[in-house]
């Protein structure tokens, strides 16, 4: 008896009722929708295809042919990594996954069907949404999309971070490198400090009379002491954090010009990144299962929108609780949810949740640092039930195997994604 044969039967047995088992469907297998190939929905995409061997009809909808890593990418603007080694195509998916390369341009969540910019139209049964952030209009006074040629985010990896890896090495000597810091809550909390350090690096080397800027509208922020500590021992007096009380919540920019007004006092500046208020993926807003936040808030046991039953929302554009938004956490919900999905539409046997999350950061070659937490679901929320950070006082030779081991990490995470 075939594999889906045996699916079937369980399934319809187990419900009491051939017609009680409305996904699977005579004309064929039940359909599985994921937009966005990220580390959410490639690893979706691939667990849905691997797992259920055949008994899901999975398509994957993505944007852009190649996907390069945010995660990392500070690393190239450091000058410790090449740009190549940041992108990844989908040639190994695997089989069981049908990749179109489109944009997704609307939801029907009463038809169930996505319409891609290209025209067609695909029905599902279970649809899972993954398409990262975008930025919050308005969120820094005198930004928008159209300044970022001049003001770059690089906060969703391509040409914005080379634009901005540019800008850093042809800085005048001694000029201002100026960072706008997002509010909570954001993708990848230590990534604009990470960030600063890399940048500091460069500097360091190619134009050590430089100054980095950081205007912050938080109190505090992540591994805080551990990059303090970094930019004192190896930056020392080239980076200045400026608090909110010190203006850092009060700025506006003017990108003609190239200043920053920090409390109505106007800075010309020599690069300036401004990395914006977020909220989810544009697709997720469109399908309505976003709220008054911006973020899409989930059922902490699988990742299912608390909105519709037929849809899961994974990763950066999730609202689930404790975990930061970062692939680590991405590709951790991603199988959770996969897990549900074919339970639900197959039968299969689905176990409690369980997640976990890493963040490794570099403050030098060679000194990386990590911040972790394992997650479980509580009615209310993904909550932390056990972390970890490094510590300000570790030896050298323990920060070289921290950073090594975020090495072993991005390979392994890129294979899981990617194939
Ligand atoms: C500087 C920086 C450093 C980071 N470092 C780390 C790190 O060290 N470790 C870590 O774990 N995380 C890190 N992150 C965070 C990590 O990159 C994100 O959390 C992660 O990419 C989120 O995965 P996702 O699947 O939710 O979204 P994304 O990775 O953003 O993927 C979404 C995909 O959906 C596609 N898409 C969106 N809308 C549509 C549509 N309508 N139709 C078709 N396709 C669509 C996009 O093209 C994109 O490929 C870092 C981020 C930054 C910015």
């Amino acid at each position: 008896m075939s594999l889906n044969r045996r699916i079937f039967l369980r399934t319809t047995l187990a419900t009491g009722a051939l017609l009680a088992a409305p996904m699977v469907r005579a004309q064929g297998k039940p359909r599985v929708v994921v937009i966005g190939g990220g580390p959410g929905g490639a690893t979706a995409a691939r667990y849905l295809a691997k797992d259920s061997e055949g008994a899901l009809d999975v398509t994957l909808i993505e944007a852009n042919p190649v996907y390069t890593t945010c995660f990392f990418s500070n690393l190239y603007i450091g000058g410790l990594r090449d740009f190549e080694s940041l992108q990844h195509g989908y040639g190994k998916i695997g089989a069981g996954v049908t990749v179109i390369h489109d944009m997704v341009t609307a939801v029907d969540r009463a038809a169930r069907t996505v319409t891609l910019a290209g025209g067609q139209v695909l029905p599902y049964d279970r649809l899972v949404l993954s398409p990262g952030i975008d930025f919050k209009e308005g969120s820094v006074r005198g930004w928008s999309l159209d300044a970022a040629e001049i003001m770059p985010h690089a906060y969703k990896a391509g040409p914005q971070t080379q634009l901005l890896k540019a800008m850093v090495e042809s800085m005048p000597q001694g000029g201002t490198f100026a960072m706008v810091a997002p509010p909570t809550p954001y993708r990848c909390p230590p990534g604009p400090y990470e960030r600063v350090s890399m940048v500091a690096h460069v500097l360091k080397q190619t134009n050590p009379t430089a100054k980095i800027l950081i205007l912050d509208p938080k109190e505090k922020f992540s591994k805080q002491t551990l990059f303090e500590d970094g930019w004192g021992k190896y930056y020392n007096g080239m980076v200045e954090w400026i608090s909110p009380e010190l203006g850092g919540a009060d700025v506006e920019v003017r990108p003609d010009t190239m200043e920053i007004v920090v409390e109505g006092a106007a800075q010309k500046v020599d690069v300036c990144n401004v990395i914006p208020g977020q909220v989810a993926g544009r697709i997720a807003a469109l399908a309505g299962v976003t709220d008054e936040t911006g973020w899409a808030p989930v059922h902490p046991q699988n990742m299912k929108s608390k909105l519709d039953e037929n849809v899961y929302v994974l990763g950066d554009s999730s609202a689930q609780g404790d975990m930061p938004k970062s692939a680590f956490a991405a590709n951790s919900q991603a199988k959770s949810a996969s897990m549900a999905i074919r339970g639900e539409l197959t039968g299969s046997k689905v176990f409690p949740a369980k997640y976990s999350n890493s963040c490794w950061s570099l403050l030098a070659p060679d000194d990386g640092i990590k911040l972790g937490a394992s997650y479980e679901p509580t009615p209310e929320k993904i909550a932390s039930v056990e972390s970890f950070i490094s510590a300000t006082d570790e030896d050298a030779a323990l920060r070289k195997a921290t950073y090594e081991e975020s090495l072993g990490w991005y390979a392994g995470i890129t294979a899981d994604v990617f194939g």
